[in-house]
């Protein structure tokens, strides 16, 4: 590995044209870096550095020939109190790539090396300018598809999740420390209490953690989106759904080939929450035979999917395919459309309820537009159900910060039964120890080098 402590550059704005474009240097030759590529408007080089934060305007030449390069502004950034801990100098130069490519080049050859992916945020993290919840939550922050999302992500990078999980093991500290304490004084009086002290702060312990757990899930959600699959006969209006979402909610992402089916997946935006819709139409049109609408088929994408809209037409009685929709999805949480009620209704109403065995339905028009705000509120509350305010409080926690907070839950479980059972203190505080270790892995303490490269390896170039 290179050493880690030398300087780094990279552009750290996105390719393409645009009006401003960013290079950033980290390190501690960042202000010597600077010297060797930056003149003020005179052509003179910076003789004094201000030990603040500060802006200079002038050029950017080349160290080998002063070619000039581009008009720029100078960000100086003093450690210890830039994002990184070291010094940094970042360039604001004008955003074409070559301008960008051109600038990055002089610093490089002025002393310094190319950044890995993530690494300015690897060594903010390394000098203590924010914990590994903080710096995941960065990357999540750059890569929310919604306002959500990107909240959740923000709360994460301020020190949110940081804040929940020192307390937590502030106070598993302290209840290990008195556990050690009634090791040396082998009363049993004194040793029960201690026991109903372990009983009780694990129960309330294994609370907290579990509503971090908790609103973690929605964190997931957040990130991954909720996959929702529309199902359908042919010419029910899976196709005038899908249009309908992708106009009228904000489209995120298009078009993301199915992996292994021939399904498309897109995300849009439901009152913020992210759904990754699966969309069966195109399934259709690669089925020769009409009546075969695939039910099979609908299995495999259902699989993929943690919500179902089955629509059926309202103009016509529920046919056999229908049938064996409603049966095919019933282990979903799912709900019905009834679509084209702009054409009457002429379903069975209480032959689909009993089918549907409490689950909802709603009647609609794609093509008028009825119904369609009734749907999407149902649809957002079978998704995330009662949950959905609690959204203002989650975290957008990463399935590596979940498995140490069940970990530790798991610790706190075990200690509070040992505790419960009479167990001796000596196996207890080891419970406490390792559910405290592994909350530690939540915010970075105790973390190898290995497990950071990965996680920082995950990040873009410049971050
Ligand atoms: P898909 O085969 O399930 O994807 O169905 P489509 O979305 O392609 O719709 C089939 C036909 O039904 C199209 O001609 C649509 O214009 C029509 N359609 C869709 N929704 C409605 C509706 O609410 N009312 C009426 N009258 N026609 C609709």
């Amino acid at each position: 590995m290179t050493d880690f402590w030398d300087t780094i550059a990279a552009i750290a704005s996105a390719r393409g044209e645009a009006s401003v474009g960013i290079v950033r240097i980290s390190g501690a030759s960042a202000r010597k870096i600077a010297e060797a590529v930056f003149r003020r408007p005179s052509g003179r080089p910076v003789k004094r550095w201000s030990s603040r934060r500060s802006v200079l305007y002038g050029l950017a030449v080349h160290p080998k020939d002063g070619r000039e390069l581009d008009e720029v502004l100078l960000l100086w950034m003093p450690g210890p109190r830039s994002y990184t801990g070291e010094d940094v100098v970042e360039f604001q130069v004008h955003g074409g790539s070559r301008v960008l490519e051109g600038v990055l080049e002089a610093i490089l050859v002025a002393g310094c090396r190319l950044a890995e992916p993530g690494e300015f945020t690897k060594r903010a993290f390394l000098n203590g300018r924010m914990d590994l919840s903080q710096a995941e939550g960065v990357m999540d922050l750059i890569r929310a598809k919604t306002d959500l999302a990107s909240q959740a992500a923000l709360r994460q990078v301020r020190g949110g999740l940081r804040e929940n999980v020192v307390g937590l093991r502030r106070r598993l500290l302290r209840l290990e420390a008195h556990v050690e304490v009634t090791i040396d004084y082998p009363e049993h009086e004194v040793e029960d209490e201690a026991r109903d002290l372990v009983v009780k702060e694990c129960e309330a312990l294994g609370r907290e953690v579990t509503q971090i757990v908790d609103s973690s899930h929605l964190g997931q959600i957040l990130r991954d989106g909720i996959g929702t699959a529309i199902l359908g006969r042919p010419n029910v209006g899976k196709s005038s759904l899908m249009n309908r979402l992708l106009r009228r909610e904000r489209a995120i992402v298009t078009e993301i080939p199915g992996t292994t089916r021939d399904v498309l997946e897109e995300y849009v935006s439901i009152e913020g929450i992210p759904f990754r819709i699966i969309d069966t139409a195109g399934i259709r049109d690669t089925e020769d035979v009409v009546e075969q609408i695939g039910v099979e088929r609908s299995r495999e994408v259902m699989e993929d999917a943690e919500v179902v809209i089955l629509i059926m037409n309202a103009g016509e009685p529920l046919g056999p395919e229908d049938e064996e929709l409603l049966r095919a999805t019933r282990a979903k949480p799912r709900l019905v459309l009834l679509n084209k009620v702009d054409l009457g209704i002429h379903v069975d109403v209480k032959e689909l309820e009993s089918a549907l065995g409490g689950d909802s339905w709603i009647a609609v028009s794609l093509k008028t537009g009825e119904g369609v705000d009734a749907f999407l509120s149902e649809l957002v509350r079978i998704a995330v159900g009662e949950e959905h305010p609690m959204l203002e409080s989650s975290f957008a926690t990463n399935a590596r910060q979940t498995n140490y907070l069940r970990e530790a839950l798991e610790d706190l479980n075990l200690a509070r039964f040992a505790a419960l059972e009479g167990a001796t203190l000596d196996i207890i505080a080891v419970q406490l120890q390792s559910a405290y270790a592994a909350l530690g892995q939540v915010i970075g303490e105790e973390v190898g080098e290995d497990l950071l490269d990965e996680i920082f390896s995950q990040f873009c170039l410049g971050k």
